[in-house]
């Protein structure tokens, strides 16, 4: 039983009626890259790359970081390697890019904006990123996209560095989908991307107006509010019409009662946190896509959280 598990870690995450899924990991750094493909990781969905200017004076060299992200991508035998570029904002200052304080820093100038606002830091992110492409398969993804004004801009950055760069790598772009305004938009935002990961967590937190680390609302902001799955179906909807793929990297692909709905309602990619990631395997081989399909369309009729998840539950 134990060698027949072991084995089944590494096979893909296929439903009974043959619809694959891909499961990879959301990660912090390399340890758990090396981690996550011991379990069974078919690649890396997000890198959160704050790991590597929290806590330090200065802000890492690009050298530095195209040396780390080739050791990651290295790390993964040639699965795909999703970069999501520097995500903090306001509430979480960097000691070398002091940031006015923000009534709301929530609403206010983090993730891409940060990057848009102080092109430096993002440039010399950007030259890392594509300069490590050129030694495995690594996309880069932009956190916090909002308007389609903000993803055009950070594409013309990225043009820029791409142009003045002699070793520049085969890097796909992609955003997060994490703004209630992108999942309205999906189609148009999908015209300018190569695919869309869903951030859950704030898109969730946006969707509710909930604060995500609120004490008496963190638990109240659940993603399985039929509202927040209508906004992953307009996604999906407007990614599909542009030929697009879209991933799930909030903390709803890691929960296994989500699973179904997240596949019925077309997410291709599932990007888990590590330990989850034979969890999530085994919840996608548990049905057919068909039966996720269906009951993916009657979460989407359902009320409230706490109704969807009886009905995944019911139909287990
Ligand atoms: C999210 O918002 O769902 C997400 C994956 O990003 P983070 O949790 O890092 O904000
Ligand atoms: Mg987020």
């Amino acid at each position: 039983k134990k060698a027949a598990d072991l084995a089944a870690a590494f096979e893909p995450a296929t439903t009974r009626d043959g619809h694959n899924v891909e499961v990879v990991a959301n990660i912090g750094g390399i340890e758990d890259a090396r981690k996550g493909m011991t379990l069974g990781a078919e690649g890396v969905g997000l890198l959160r790359s704050e790991f590597l200017y929290l806590d330090r004076s200065t802000a890492p060299t690009e050298d530095e970081q195209t040396q780390i992200y080739s050791d990651i991508s290295a790390a993964l035998n040639g699965h795909p390697l999703i970069i999501r570029t520097l995500d903090v904002g306001g509430d979480k200052p960097l000691a070398y890019l002091p940031m006015p304080r923000e009534e709301n820093p929530m609403l206010g100038i983090r993730g891409v904006r940060i990057g848009l606002d102080r092109p430096e830091i993002l440039r010399t992110q950007v030259r890392a990123i594509l300069r490590a492409g050129k030694t495995g398969k690594i996309r880069m993804m932009f956190p916090m996209i909002a308007t389609l004004d903000e993803i055009r801009s950070v594409k013309g950055l990225v043009e820029e560095e791409r142009a003045k760069l002699p070793d520049a790598g085969d890097v796909e772009l992609g955003i997060m989908v994490e703004v209630p305004a992108a999942a309205v938009l999906a189609r148009q935002f999908a015209r300018e991307v190569s695919f869309f990961s869903i951030g859950t967590n704030d898109l969730t937190q946006y969707g509710l107006a909930m604060d995500r680390g609120h004490p008496k609302l963190g638990a109240k902001a659940d993603a399985m509010n039929p509202a927040i799955l209508r906004l992953i179906a307009l996604t999906v909807e407007g990614a599909d019409a542009e030929g697009k793929w879209v991933g799930v990297c909030g903390g709803m692909a890691s929960d296994p009662q989500a699973v179904p709905i997240l596949v019925g309602l077309g997410v291709k990619e599932l990007s888990v946190s590590v330990p989850a990631i034979p969890a999530i395997k085994a919840a996608v081989r548990a049905r057919a896509f068909a039966e996720c399909q269906t009951l993916a369309q009657q979460a989407l009729a359902q009320g409230t959280a706490a109704e969807v998840r009886a009905l995944v539950q019911s139909d287990d």
